[in-house]
């Protein structure tokens, strides 16, 4: 009897050991390096093999969009919850139940349904050259329409999706109307027409196009850490203000983790998204990235606490992206390039 079960067991080994060559497919907007020794270290522990593809996150979903229900992806990383709103409406994303997840995620910062998952926090605050500009002068996002700040500014253009997530963001604090006054304010005191990336706004405040820039803290905090020492000395000329510490905290964004529609290993996804907020993998992966780990009780890297506590806006985080095409409409009646 007892070798009969043994040997009833036997095909059971024969499929376990077929499971070991399991895989998972990653379709990643986060550029290899910034992601790869994680995944190497979840394939080892896991014996899973992890296929990475990276590309740009648009490039990615429109890619997903057209591979349909043949398409391999079975993880979606990307940045800005602009992004994984998207990545949801297009329909390229599947529900995911998780206690581990939603214990160590905050509920403003997961859709609800578990669409997606916020793995880490980015700020984007205030930067100003400690020369041209009084901290004393500044306080919150609003007050930059007024007339003070004529010819100071420095902002990317409201293509991009940091702004839009942004201006998404006062349209859930705010009324429209305030918004849209103060979006027409505040364009009027841009030093240039906008251009370039994040990097590009803190670097015309150094060279003194400009006072003050917006830009999300891993671009300034990629620059202090850039072996580039000419990059590292423009980024040390630059002082961090918190906006809105009196009243609702400074803008936040994420960058996220989705489990795909049609993905063909599902249960390795949902393996890979708790392993990606377990202690360690923050610790990894929010400071590899410049980023505030999203798990309570991670530190944050040492250079990142250089610029300081702040208090950060509590606004949910699926809104922001939900009110996506709002704000674009928004910046572009108030003429945001
Ligand atoms: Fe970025």
């Amino acid at each position: 009897m007892k070798l009969k079960a043994f040997l009833l067991s036997l095909p059971l080994l024969v499929t376990s050991t077929v499971a070991l060559s399991d895989e998972l497919n990653i379709y990643s907007a986060r550029k290899e390096a910034l992601i790869k020794p994680l995944l190497d270290k979840f394939s080892e522990e896991h014996n899973i093999k992890v296929n990475l593809v990276t590309g740009k996150a648009d490039a990615l979903l429109t890619r997903m969009q057209s591979e349909g229900e043949f398409s391999p992806a079975d993880i979606i990383l990307t940045t800005d919850v602009g992004r994984l709103e998207r990545a949801r409406e297009m329909g390229l994303t599947t529900p995911v139940e998780s206690a581990v997840l939603n214990q160590h995620i905050a509920e403003n910062l997961r859709h609800r349904d578990g669409h997606w998952y916020a793995l880490t926090i980015r700020a984007r605050p205030i930067m100003y050259h400690p020369e041209r500009v009084n901290p004393e002068e500044l306080s919150g996002i609003l007050e930059l329409a007024g007339n003070t700040w004529k010819n100071r500014i420095c902002i990317r253009s409201s293509g991009n999706i940091y702004n839009q997530s942004m201006i998404a963001a006062m349209m859930v604090k705010y009324d429209e109307k305030v918004v849209q006054d103060w979006a027409s304010g505040f364009v009027k005191n841009f030093a240039r027409k906008p251009k370039g990336g994040d990097r590009d706004q803190i670097k015309a405040v150094v060279a003194g196009e400009c006072d003050i820039a917006i830009a999300n803290t891993y671009y300034l905090g990629g620059m202090l850490a850039d072996s580039n020492k000419a990059n590292a000395d423009i980024a040390k000329q630059l002082k961090v203000f918190w906006p809105d510490q009196e009243g609702e905290g400074t803008h936040i964004n994420v960058s996220g983790i989705a489990a795909a529609k049609h993905a063909p290993n599902a249960k390795n996804a949902k393996l890979l998204m708790e392993y990606m907020i377990s202690e360690e993998s923050q610790r990894w992966y929010a400071e590899t990235n410049h980023e505030y780990p999203v798990r309570d009780g991670v530190a944050t890297s040492e250079l990142l606490q250089g610029f300081g506590d702040f208090k950060a806006e509590q606004v949910p985080m699926a809104k922001v992206g939900e009110l996506n095409k709002a704000a674009v409409k928004l910046m572009d009646k108030a003429g945001w390039k």
